[in-house]
């Protein structure tokens, strides 16, 4: 099947039979509730830009399988230049959205399980590579949207997953069957799980032998029965209902986070990449990890550059675009930006062919990547803040600059350069307050900060990858210590 335009991809969504909870109550149409439309509307994107030839080198892909053009999302990496057009897809994309387009996190999991469950059969003798194959054609040829989901509750986080009061807290097996086997728990923080076609299910962290119940992939239908979808709130959510546009900020797309329970969900065994190899947990993590932190050098470097654009353009609208402490605040901004993006540039420039054919990024860079990404975006937002004025904070709503009687004062009293329209000036102003605390920071502080992985992991992860002794010994050499490097 061709690579799918994302008309079509929002009308597949309607087929499915998918149960999803918004403010306590059934939501009967995903698709078109105000509140979930807009990241509907993101993940279109990804499909949009893989139909547009402009965009063609970076958004689509030769598939290894068939050698069929598919949309990169759906690609398992071939070379360092597959993982360099990654992130600049990825930036390419934040720019257009504005905030988290929901789709690498499916593609970060194909990669990682296209490593591990290759390593798994060479190891155990299993037929888990050739499953995931299977499959991985499956979502080729049908373009789908995965939703990669790895992260458990984790209860009591002093206590291993079998230790937990709760066994639940860590989605289980809880029967193996002839057929396929019954899992049982919740994953949360789920980017785009209620646009997903697909739900990928991986392990969250190092398992050992007491654990084997826990050591569980998969992958089913979004609307498999026993799924139910929680979807988490957002600031300032409630403004999607007012229709508004202004007072949206981001007056197009939107982001995405939900709970998944696993109510009793049966998996056939053709959907199975891993059942109790405790041992491989670590792998899937790792290299899941690895990419998703490489995928932030692209998609925070974009929605960064519309911050940076927007902090530009209220400073002129302010009048101020040439003051120098702004020139040199908009420095400071593009040199936080692009310190992430050349990480990721970095991390994908020095990856490497692993025994699956699949090529992975450089671990140690990757982190460093997404360290940065936990600190810089938070400094830029902080710079446009500044830039912005308290404006951002005390502006009166868009049905006030509506009304007919108050809205000529509005139109009056914050206009600044004569040239540009107040309602300019305001929607520029919305737009900085739905990135930096609004609808969208999801997608670009918190997520930041937390989303794969939240900074200690990063931190755990350069310290095992750095070969501290080796230093120790270009410094002792130097030093006249020790007579050979
Ligand atoms: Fe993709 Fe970034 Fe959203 Fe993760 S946070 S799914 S990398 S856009
Ligand atoms: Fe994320």
């Amino acid at each position: 099947m061709a690579i799918k335009t994302g008309k079509e991809y929002v009308e597949s969504l309607r087929k499915r039979r998918i149960k999803v909870y918004l403010f306590g109550e059934k939501v009967e149409n995903p698709v078109d509730h105000p509140i979930i439309r807009p990241s509907i509307n993101s993940v279109a994107v990804t499909y949009d830009v893989a139909n547009d030839p402009n965009y063609e080198d970076l958004a689509t892909a030769t598939s290894h399988l068939t050698g069929e053009k598919i949309n990169r999302f759906t690609h398992i990496h071939q070379s360092t230049q597959d993982l360099v057009k990654k992130v600049k897809l990825l930036r390419l994309l934040g720019q257009k959205t504005g905030i988290c387009f929901q789709r690498c996190v499916g593609m970060d999991s194909l990669n990682a399980l296209s490593i591990a469950t290759f390593e798994m059969d060479q190891k155990l003798g299993t037929e888990y590579h050739k499953r995931f194959t299977d499959y991985l054609k499956y979502v080729q040829e049908n373009d789908l949207m995965c939703c990669g989901a790895m992260t458990d509750p984790k209860g009591d986080r002093s206590l291993r997953p079998s230790q937990q009061a709760d066994p639940d807290l860590y989605l289980r097996i809880v029967e193996q069957r002839d057929d396929g086997i019954v899992v049982r728990g919740s994953k949360i923080h789920q980017t785009g799980a209620v646009n997903s076609h697909e739900i990928i299910v991986m392990p969250t962290r190092t398992m050992r032998k007491e654990d084997e119940d826990y050591g569980v992939s998969f992958a089913i239908p979004s609307d498999t029965e026993g799924l139910i979808y929680i979807y988490g709130r957002q600031s300032c959510d409630l403004r999607k209902l007012e229709d508004a546009e202004i007072d949206l900020g981001n007056a197009r797309y939107g982001g995405q986070e939900a709970m998944i329970i696993f109510d009793d969900v049966f998996v056939p065994w053709e959907r199975v990449f891993m059942a109790g190899e405790h041992e491989f947990a670590w792998p899937i993590v790792n290299e899941f990890s690895a990419y998703h932190r490489q995928s932030y050098g692209g998609c925070k470097a974009g929605v960064g550059d519309v911050l940076i654009g927007a902090a530009a353009t209220i400073a002129e609208y302010n009048g101020v675009a040439t003051a120098s402490h702004i020139r040199d605040k908009i420095v400071e901004m593009n040199h936080l930006n692009e310190t992430i993006y050349a990480c990721g540039i970095a991390c994908s420039a020095e990856g490497y062919k692993t025994p699956s054919g699949t090529y992975l990024v450089n671990i140690l860079l990757s982190n460093i990547c997404k360290q940065n990404v936990t600190r810089f975006p938070y400094e830029i937002v902080r710079l446009a803040e500044d830039i912005a004025g308290g404006l951002l904070v005390t502006l009166p709503s868009e049905k006030d600059l509506k009304n007919p009687e108050i809205g000529k004062y509005m139109n009056k009293y914050l206009k600044g350069q004569k040239e540009i329209p107040t309602e300019s000036r305001l929607r520029m102003l919305r737009l900085i307050e739905n990135i930096s605390m609004g609808l969208g920071a999801i997608g670009y502080q918190i997520e930041s900060m937390h989303g794969a992985g939240s900074p200690q992991a990063q931190r755990i992860m350069i310290e095992r990858e750095v070969n501290i002794e080796w230093k120790k010994k270009l410094a002792k050499f130097l030093a006249g210590i020790e007579k050979e490097e």
